[in-house]
């Protein structure tokens, strides 16, 4: 139990293990190409903020994120890098965004120019990047034919005019790793390229290109170019279930673990939680923890959820709560109101992964530590 934590249950971020990540990612695209730190989404769960320093310690020197608002959360606790919003930024945050000289990503002139007319009333330049919609169908400029690519290409040189806003690089996303469609990655590296080409054909300069997500830092050097952007790799997980995990030697992060706050003994027929899931078929003894799916164990977990306490598996005792959840400790012996429970992490000979939870409620990892980031709190181990 953690005093600081003021809760009896916790995710706990190592530290460590996020630097020890970061040198193998480092070690994998070599010198030529810089790592992005990409810390959206409170840096997937575990803490922007602490990442950030970790992302610092390691000499990396850009940082990205989703949104305007954590490009202010970074800023407001000291952070001097550069930080791209990958997100749009609609008009409306031209002031903030110059404020807090944020590295935008833009998808269009009027954008642009709203960014570049705000930097000009205070005086100073913004750098930014164009987006390349090369097959995502998220953001950016169509660059699925000659045609669009033209008309990309007539906007970009008008942003090029733009006074105050200059045109830092060009950055484009991948919707899927090569182990999973190695043809649909081919076609979005041929557009890129082709896009690529013809803006700098035209004279626009791009010193900042950055391609790579987790998958490609892991299976694609010819999309390393001038910056990579990991993400999920940082915090220990992969991108994909299909992907050679030996293309990257790399150590979960987070693990959530909380203490049994209340143990007691229930007949058989006795039942536990809402819409009484959880039926004794002995006499049980049944043990609460303080975390529930508003701390990010998905309620859908609850059939097959399992923990780890004292070096034994016990399953999650029905549905469970908003903020409880309880657990069946019939079967392992000595339990004890505070003994330590492992939601997600190892005690090194039983683990439960972001990847089994996310596996039994079908979703993907990066959400399972996503939703463990948003209510417990964290601690820092290194
Ligand atoms: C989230 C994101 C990344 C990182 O993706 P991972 O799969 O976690 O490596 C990189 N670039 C953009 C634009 C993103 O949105």
């Amino acid at each position: 139990m953690y005093k600081e934590a003021v809760r009896a249950a916790w995710t706990e971020i190592n530290l460590s293990n996020a630097d020890y990540n970061i040198k193998q990612i480092k070690q994998k695209i070599g010198d030529k190409t810089k790592v992005i730190g990409v810390i959206k989404a409170d840096a997937y769960g575990h803490g922007a903020v602490k990442i950030a320093e970790v992302l610092r310690e390691n000499d990396i020197k850009t940082f990205a994120v989703a949104t305007l608002q954590e490009c202010i959360v970074l800023r407001e606790a000291g952070a001097m890098e550069e930080i791209i919003v990958m997100g749009l930024t609609p008009e409306l945050y031209a002031e903030e965004i110059v404020k807090y000289n944020v590295t935008p990503v833009v998808a269009s002139y009027d954008n642009a120019k709203a960014i570049s007319e705000a930097a000009e009333h205070q005086g100073i330049e913004i750098r930014g990047l164009i987006a390349a919609d090369t097959g995502m169908g998220r953001i950016g400029y169509m660059t699925d034919s000659d045609e669009n690519i033209d008309k990309a290409v007539e906007e970009v040189k008008k942003i090029a005019e733009l006074t105050n806003f200059e045109i830092m690089g060009l950055i484009s996303h991948f919707s899927m790793s090569e182990a999973e469609d190695a043809e649909y990655v081919k076609l979005q590296e041929e557009r890129y390229f082709r896009f690529r080409d013809r803006l700098l054909a035209e004279g626009i300069k791009l010193p900042l290109e950055t391609f790579a997500n987790s998958p490609a830092v892991m299976e694609n050097s010819s999309v390393y170019l001038d910056a990579a952007r990991p993400g999920i790799v940082l915090y220990g997980y992969y991108p994909s279930t299909e992907i050679d995990k030996s293309l990257l030697d790399i150590k979960p992060v987070m693990s959530v673990k909380a203490n049994i706050v209340y143990l007691k003994e229930v007949p058989e027929g006795y039942s536990c939680s809402y819409g009484r899931k959880f039926i004794a078929e002995r006499k049980s003894v049944i043990g609460t923890l303080s975390i529930g799916y508003a701390d990010g164990l998905p309620r859908p977990y609850s059939p097959y959820g399992k923990v780890i306490v004292n070096g034994h598996i016990a399953p999650i005792a029905g549905n469970i709560c908003m903020d409880q959840c309880m657990i069946d400790l019939t079967d392992v012996p000595g339990v004890k109101v505070g003994d330590e429970v492992i939601i997600m992490g190892s005690d090194g000979k039983n683990t439960i992964s972001a990847d089994d939870i996310a596996q039994a409620v079908g979703t993907i990892n990066y959400e399972i530590l996503c939703g463990f980031g948003q209510r417990l709190p964290k601690v820092y181990v290194r």
